[in-house]
């Protein structure tokens, strides 16, 4: 059955959510400057009661199953749910679901021991911690045959050499998932192993922060160029068996990939509202701009390009649901991961240009949009090579034409239309 509602008990939750954004969510970002921050005295007297009232609403951490502690809902569920929270960039860790924590709890929960579990999950889940993801080194990211970040066995401790690049939140992060080298003379894909590392290990440096608009600070960002010198970690610190650090990652990245798209409509839809509101409020020429034919194009072109991208995130959504198995929906993932860096920067960009000088300006959130479609193009791997996946995955089992001519020729279906017919033409005759 095809259906396009959203069953009612579900509405009222979601409906709740939106409320709950726009009253107490969207105020934080005047007073709290990184939600992350924990060294903030406002920080701390304000987000902890908000993230209670998510619990007792039942909407903390939807996107994990029961047997990590949370409702299951499935992802169609979490789609509809996420495309509310991607208006504000807090709203994710107000309902406990933000990346990277997000793909790096199911990294632990697939991969780590009962004690992985308890001293870096559980906390996890609860939001009593932050963790990050190092993976990209600043040689390269998108071939992870580049990674040359190490780590030798010496006793009882694994030893860690190397430096990871763009690592989001470091600073912030209780803990880091560490990709590096174990079995050097493994086969491409079974050389690195994953490891924990608590980010107060010594040898452990942030050797600068690396901001992603381009208007911060030199050497201030939340992104770390990081710097691991004989920094030890227990054995057991190791996630998953030797080598298996690529499986583990595409753990991560498959759910972390749609959860990103999920949140990107509602950013996207954020800005059409704002572009529909000027509209309707500014005059020139005598007029309204909602009158300008030029602006309603870019009116109705917006409201196409996210409505589509909007199917497809649901319908992807709805396949991991159906499958459970991201291997089987790689190719679905990598098309909404590739649609929707453009999505966010076409529409953000009209918005912009509706609103005049003031779009441009730092008085509204357009330009930081238009940042964030350059990252969503980057981050969890660049456009290009999900282009490559995608393609991949259309052309797997295709099997080639028989013969010199495409089976779709034209002159070949003629004739074979003709002789299928012949008794009729020859009985009527043609026309
Ligand atoms: C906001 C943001 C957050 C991030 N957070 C993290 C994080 O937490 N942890 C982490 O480990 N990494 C993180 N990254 C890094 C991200 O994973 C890398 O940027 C990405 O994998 C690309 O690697 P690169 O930047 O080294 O680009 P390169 O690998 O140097 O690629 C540069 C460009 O080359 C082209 N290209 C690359 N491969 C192909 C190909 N196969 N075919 C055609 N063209 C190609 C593309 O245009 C690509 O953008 C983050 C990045 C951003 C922007």
């Amino acid at each position: 059955m095809w259906d396009f509602e959203t069953d009612p008990d579900y509405q009222r939750e979601l409906d709740w959510a939106a409320a709950f954004l726009r009253e107490e969510i969207e105020p934080l970002q005047y007073v709290v400057p990184n939600i992350l921050d924990r060294a903030n005295p406002v920080r701390e007297a304000l987000i902890p009661p908000l993230q209670r009232q998510v619990r007792e609403r039942g909407l903390w951490a939807t996107h994990l199953g029961p047997e990590l502690g949370g409702p299951g809902h499935g992802q169609v569920k979490l789609a509809l749910l996420n495309e509310i929270l991607g208006a504000l960039p807090t709203a994710p860790v107000i309902f406990g679901c933000q990346a990277p924590d997000s793909g790096n709890a199911e990294i632990i929960a697939v991969y780590g021991t009962e004690e992985h579990k308890k001293r870096y999950l559980q906390p996890l889940l609860d939001g009593e911690i932050y963790s990050c993801f190092s993976m990209t080194e600043p040689q390269g990211g998108s071939d992870p045959q580049t990674f040359t970040t190490n780590a030798v066995l010496d006793g009882d401790d694994w030893v860690i050499n190397g430096e990871k690049w763009f690592s989001s939140n470091a600073r912030y992060a209780e803990f880091l998932i560490v990709m590096a080298v174990t079995e050097p003379d493994g086969s491409p894909y079974r050389r690195h192993s994953m490891f924990i590392v608590p980010t107060d290990t010594p040898g452990v440096d942030i050797v600068r922060g690396v901001g992603h608009t381009g208007f911060e600070p030199l050497d201030e960002g939340t992104h770390a160029y990081l710097r691991f010198t004989d920094a030890r970690v227990p054995k057991d610190n190791l996630l998953g068996g030797r080598g298996q650090a690529f499986a583990a990652a595409q753990t991560r990245l498959g759910g972390g990939r749609i959860h990103h798209a999920m949140r990107t409509v509602g950013m996207a839809r954020r800005a059409l509202d704002m572009m529909l509101e000027r509209a309707v409020s500014r005059r020139t020429q005598g007029e309204l701009l909602a009158n300008k034919q030029l602006v309603q194009e870019m009116i109705a072109e917006s409201w196409l390009d996210l409505e589509q991208f909007r199917l497809l995130v649901l319908r992807t959504a709805w396949r991991i649901d159906r499958y459970q198995d991201y291997q089987r929906v790689r190719g679905d993932i990598s098309a909404v991961k590739l649609a929707m860096p453009g999505v966010l920067h076409r529409i953000a960009s009209r918005a912009l240009q509706v609103h005049g000088s003031l779009g441009v300006s730092q008085e509204m959130p357009f330009m930081g949009m238009i940042a964030n479609a350059y990252h969503m193009g980057l981050a969890d791997g660049p456009t290009e090579v999900h282009k490559t996946t995608l393609a991949r995955s259309l052309l797997r089992g295709v099997e080639p034409a028989p013969g010199l001519w495409p089976t779709q020729h034209i002159p070949a279906k003629r004739d074979a239309a003709l002789a299928k017919y012949a008794d009729v033409l020859t009985t009527v005759g043609p026309r």
